[in-house]
């Protein structure tokens, strides 16, 4: 038997949050974001749910060829699978052709990976330009004139333009109308897809939603915006993480917990032990008093995070036992209160989850 630790992926709430993207941008095709395994749910069940859903993705994107591969040899009905980064190497480009892949071009080398390439195949190209991220993307000044040349490649057989947003989780924040004045000011010919909005733009900025939205944590059920509760956007939870209590202890007043003995009991107290630690994924620094739901109650975590257990304070569980249900986050408790109270973001925690944590389809 193995540590009853597991991720279990909630596939109809996938499906909901892919129809409250529509909802959110009625308008708009949707690119659903599934590098870094589908933000830690499991690409190949990501792909698969957002591929088979009666109104799906319109395509998929990931942050690698090898990604790509891996759906593509997975999956026989599929979108289209775009790479958001492009190709890294020019070697990558015959598997791209052959595969169909659509890919992003953020720089000049690229365009000359396929400015270069003797093969006429109808490729589908996304321009990345910078509007303030200042990551990837060419320059607005250049944009003219490598747009031109993209449509000119032989390769190519269409061209959507996109940019990506740095502030939009601030609803407040000047910086996403500054960067969309800026897409707004490339001359793209009329018939030209554009794409600019992440998560957070498409729940807060209808504006930015153009041709085609660009989904990521949203699909996963998580807030992308600071000012509004993944509950309040009605977006629902992707992942459960589960376990079970393997031990119950009494521990004396004064006594502590743990390693570096961090905490200090102020009174004689109850402490159960999760099978859950940093080795699986929880943020080592997650602070004490950090929620974990035990027989779907609330109780603190108490003193530091080791690598396969954390410990609870279980004064309000005074029946609490061995083999007894541990949710870490999920269904009942979002992730994101567990991002906040580790001082990160969901993103990080889902992503983290170790590859030793068994995935439970549901
Ligand atoms: C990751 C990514 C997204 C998705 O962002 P979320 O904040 O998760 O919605 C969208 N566009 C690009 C280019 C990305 O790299």
């Amino acid at each position: 038997m193995s540590r009853p630790i597991r991720a279990v992926i909630h596939t109809q709430s996938l499906q909901h949050n892919l129809q409250r993207v529509r909802d959110f941008a009625k308008d708009a095709k949707i690119l659903a974001v599934i590098k870094a395994d589908a933000y830690g749910h499991g690409i190949i069940t990501a792909a698969e749910v957002l591929s088979n859903t009666q109104k799906g993705a319109d395509a998929i994107a990931v942050a690698s060829i090898d990604e790509a591969i891996t759906i593509d040899d997975a999956l026989s009905e599929k979108p289209p699978i775009c790479l958001l980064e492009g190709i890294f190497k020019r070697d990558e480009l015959a598997e791209t052709i052959k595969r169909r892949f659509s890919l992003v071009v953020h720089h000049i080398e690229q365009l000359e990976f396929l400015e270069n390439s003797s093969v006429s195949a109808p490729l589908h190209v996304w321009l990345k330009v910078n509007t303030g991220m200042n990551r990837l993307g060419i320059n607005p000044a250049d944009f003219e004139n490598i747009y031109r040349r993209l449509n000119g490649c032989d390769a190519v057989a269409s061209v959507t333009v996109l940019s990506h947003l740095a502030c939009a989780d601030d609803t407040q924040d000047s910086m996403t109308s500054r960067q969309l004045k800026k897409f707004m000011s490339l001359s793209v010919q009329a018939e030209t897809k554009r794409s600019l909005a992440n998560s957070a733009a498409i729940v807060s900025r209808p504006d930015t939603h153009f041709d085609w939205v660009r989904p990521g944590i949203m699909l996963y059920g998580s807030s992308p915006v600071q000012d509004k509760s993944a509950k309040e956007l009605d977006l629902a939870p992707v992942m459960t993480l589960a376990s079970e209590l393997v031990a119950v202890r009494s521990v004396k007043k004064g006594e502590t917990v743990g390693y570096g003995a961090t905490w200090k009991a102020k009174n004689n107290t109850t402490i159960g032990v999760v099978a859950c630690g940093y080795g699986d994924g929880y943020p080592r620094h997650a602070s004490p008093g950090t929620p974990v739901l035990v027989n779907g109650e609330r109780v603190p975590l108490v003193g530091r995070v080791s690598m396969d257990m954390i410990t609870v304070d279980l004064n309000n569980q005074p029946n609490a036992n061995i083999g007894d249900t541990v949710e870490l986050w999920g269904k009942e408790l979002s992730v994101d209160e567990i991002a906040k109270n580790a001082n990160t973001i969901s993103y990080e925690i889902l992503c983290q989850v170790a590859q030793r944590v068994l995935k439970e389809v549901d």
